[in-house]
């Protein structure tokens, strides 16, 4: 079914009793030509990408809960692509460009605003890695400003410019940048996906790998057994698990992350602002609640939720940076599990098994790289090679060396 205005009104004469399911829900055959495990954003665009650029359309998405119910509807739904490095630079410029034009391509509404990313800095050697960091965006042709003191306070008068500690001294801008609705990429995929015949199979945990030899030939799940000549992996912070149970160990480590939300107030933050003293985030949803986050939690962990003192971490931080928050009333917190790389940047390649694919590392940044990743993970299982834009995303990186470290902060999930 086309969503449109006059499907709407349409709808809205027969009193909305004809709309359809916006996917199937269906039960597992015995075999694919791809498996797709994790029915997050990326599993789900894969699928779509596969189907619809790379004619293959004979696949699972295999999703242990419901979709969605992992990070993909967890995130604070930041999008941008104000990033320094020449790998990865073009990789989000791609996805921001895939962002551009999703709603179209999917036929569905998820809520893409580009209000603007503004990354705020506090001291001198601050505003030169702003600087050096928006001029390589400019120079890979992605829109970057430098905003004065001034500039910062005509937007957002209520921050603390003149906190002892941290007073704020300018800003980078992308003005691209901003938020999606999670959930809703999350559906729009499925949906499309669906409608080219991919089969999205919900409750469906994959328990083990079938090995011939040096090649992965199929899964086991709760389900029953699943072979296919592909299967590839968009686990996010279930990663290392599922890898384990093919016999290969991961350089990642599962974290928690945290987000928070407070209760709605009228409009008052135009964009997304970052704090650059201390591990801050901030946007507000449509809804009017204040959408914020921080650190991860510094223990390794499995356990989607999260613990007291990254709480008091955060709302300190917040604080900090704009202290009326501390007048509102937080609604309500959760965790998600992060897939944190050795060197903060993501993983698309093969692995060491033949037929098995790996999409992984995004650390806490994945949702702004769902459609790229998406597109460049379709590409790698379907013609064996990577895309151009996911060249530097190799898993065999750790070992040579030639590391995509791109806040420079060494082999420390903690600090990525
Ligand atoms: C609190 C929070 C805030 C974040 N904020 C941002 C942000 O603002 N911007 C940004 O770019 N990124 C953000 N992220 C990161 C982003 O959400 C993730 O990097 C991205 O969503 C990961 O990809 P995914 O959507 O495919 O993962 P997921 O949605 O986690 O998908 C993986 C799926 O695999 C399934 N699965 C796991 N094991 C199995 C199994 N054995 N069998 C079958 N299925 C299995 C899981 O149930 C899950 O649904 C944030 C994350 C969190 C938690």
């Amino acid at each position: 079914m086309h969503y449109s205005i006059f499907s709407l009104a349409r709808q809205a004469l027969l009193g909305h009793r004809g709309w359809t399911a916006a996917w199937r829900d269906a039960s597992p055959k015995s075999s694919y030509d791809v498996l797709v495990i994790g029915g997050g954003g990326h599993g789900l665009a894969t699928a779509y990408y596969l189907a619809r650029h790379f004619g293959i359309a004979n696949i699972a998405v295999l999703e242990k809960g419901w979709i969605g119910s992992g990070n993909a509807g967890r995130n604070t739904t930041i999008i941008r692509s104000n990033y320094l490095l020449p790998g990865n630079n073009p990789f989000y410029e791609f996805s921001m460009q895939l962002w551009e034009g999703l709603e179209k391509d999917l036929n569905y509404n998820a809520m893409v605003s580009q209000r603007g990313v503004l990354n705020l800095f506090h001291s001198d050697a601050q505003r030169d890695a702003a600087a050096r960091r928006g001029n390589a965006m400019r120079l890979h042709g992605v829109d970057a400003e430098l905003l004065d003191r001034t500039a910062v306070r005509r937007m957002l008068p209520f921050l603390d410019f003149d906190n002892a500690r941290f007073p704020i001294e300018g800003g980078l801008l992308q003005r691209r940048g901003g938020t999606a609705r999670h959930d809703a990429v999350v559906w729009g995929y499925a949906r499309a996906a669906s409608d080219r015949g991919v089969d999205i199979v919900q409750n469906c945990e994959v328990t083990g790998m079938i090995r011939e030899g040096d090649r992965v030939v199929g899964v086991e799940t709760t389900r029953g057994t699943i072979r296919a000549p592909k299967v590839a992996l968009a686990v996010a912070g279930n990663t290392s698990r599922l890898t384990a149970m093919a016999g290969l160990r991961m350089p990642l480590e599962s974290h928690v992350l945290q987000a928070f939300v407070s209760e709605a107030i009228k409009p008052l933050i135009p964009g997304v602002v970052t704090f650059g003293a201390g591990h801050f985030y901030i946007s507000q949803s449509d809804k009017g609640g204040l959408v914020f986050g921080g650190d991860i939690d510094g223990y390794n962990s499995y356990a989607q939720r999260g613990n007291l003192p990254t709480v008091e971490d955060v709302c300190e931080s917040g604080m900090a940076l704009m202290p009326m928050i501390g007048r509102l009333r937080m609604l309500r917190s959760w965790g998600g599990i992060m897939d944190m790389s050795m060197d903060g940047s993501p993983i698309i390649d093969h692995t060491p098994l033949d037929g098995l694919y790996l999409n992984a590392g995004w650390c806490y940044g994945g949702f702004k790289a769902t459609p790229a990743s998406g597109w460049c993970f379709a590409h790698l299982i379907a013609r064996d090679e990577p895309h151009p834009v996911a060249r530097a995303f190799r898993l065999d990186r750790f070992a040579s060396g030639y590391l995509l470290d791109e806040k420079g902060q060494g082999a420390q999930p903690n600090l990525h």
